[in-house]
């Protein structure tokens, strides 16, 4: 069944200004446009279930079998090392059933089609949770997983969080120095040691005073995450927060 596009704007209450109203046509017409091409693009090759390639429903992911081991999160978690207590964890899922299947696919068949998919899921998600981000940043990949992969999922699920928040996107921000084991094969102690200082900070200047918002497709100990967000908040990062399409914790 075909769903209804979402609602622009003007609809949700926007400030009647001329440019409001100018950027609120803009918004409108974007989002015909992109429901028109979903559209297109759905009646010529049809998407199918992003685990078991069954057939689906337009504008989901999941056939119904794979859709019933599918859980989504309820709460962002706080940061045990934040004394403020501010500090939050969103996750879109949690990690496992035909979600891992899906994201194993992704990552390791160099399926584009499931980044953009993934892409357009966590962006929704970020946009109905998460606001006050000035700009989105990825978790670096090294550059020979990259190469093997033929993409980095997390910057492109980082760049689909930052259209869904209309925020800026710094996919250079963060290097990594290291390609380092699985943090998941390790004692909590080795995660620690394999993980520090493993990334550097490319765009110092971009971070400063900023309110980040810090994306990966699966968040598994946090050690990865927690090592990122200290070297953003050391160049001066003001607020660090992070968002997961996936968390296996
Ligand atoms: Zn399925």
């Amino acid at each position: 069944m075909v769903g209804s596009p979402p609602k622009c704007a003007c609809e949700r209450g926007a400030r009647n200004t001329p440019r409001a109203m100018s950027n609120a046509l803009v918004m409108a017409f974007s989002t015909w446009v992109a429901f028109a091409q979903a559209l297109v693009a759905e009646a010529i090759a049809p998407s199918t279930c992003a685990a078991c390639d069954g057939p689906i429903k337009f504008r989901t992911m999941f056939c119904g079998t794979c859709a019933a081991s599918v859980v989504k999160t309820s709460e962002a978690e706080p940061d045990s090392d934040d004394p403020s207590g501010l500090m939050r964890h969103y996750a879109a899922f949690e990690y496992g059933g035909a979600m891992a299947t899906a994201i194993a696919r992704m990552k390791y068949n160099r399926r584009w089609d499931l980044v953009a998919r993934f892409g357009t899921l966590t962006g929704q998600y970020a946009a109905q949770v998460v606001s006050g981000v000035d700009v989105v940043v990825s978790v670096p990949a090294h550059a020979r997983r990259i190469r093997e992969r033929g993409f980095d999922p997390s910057a492109l699920l980082a760049r689909a969080v930052a259209q869904h928040l209309r925020a800026g996107y710094a996919p250079n921000a963060l290097r990594r120095l290291r390609d380092t084991p699985p943090q998941a094969s390790l004692s909590r102690v080795a995660r620690r040691t394999n993980i520090l200082d493993a990334f550097e900070c490319r765009r110092p200047l971009r971070l400063q005073g900023a309110r980040v918002l810090l994306v990966d497709d699966v968040r598994t100990t946090g050690s990865t995450i927690a090592e990122c967000m200290r070297v953003m908040r050391e160049v001066g990062a003001a607020d660090v927060r992070s968002l997961v399409l996936a968390r296996a914790l």
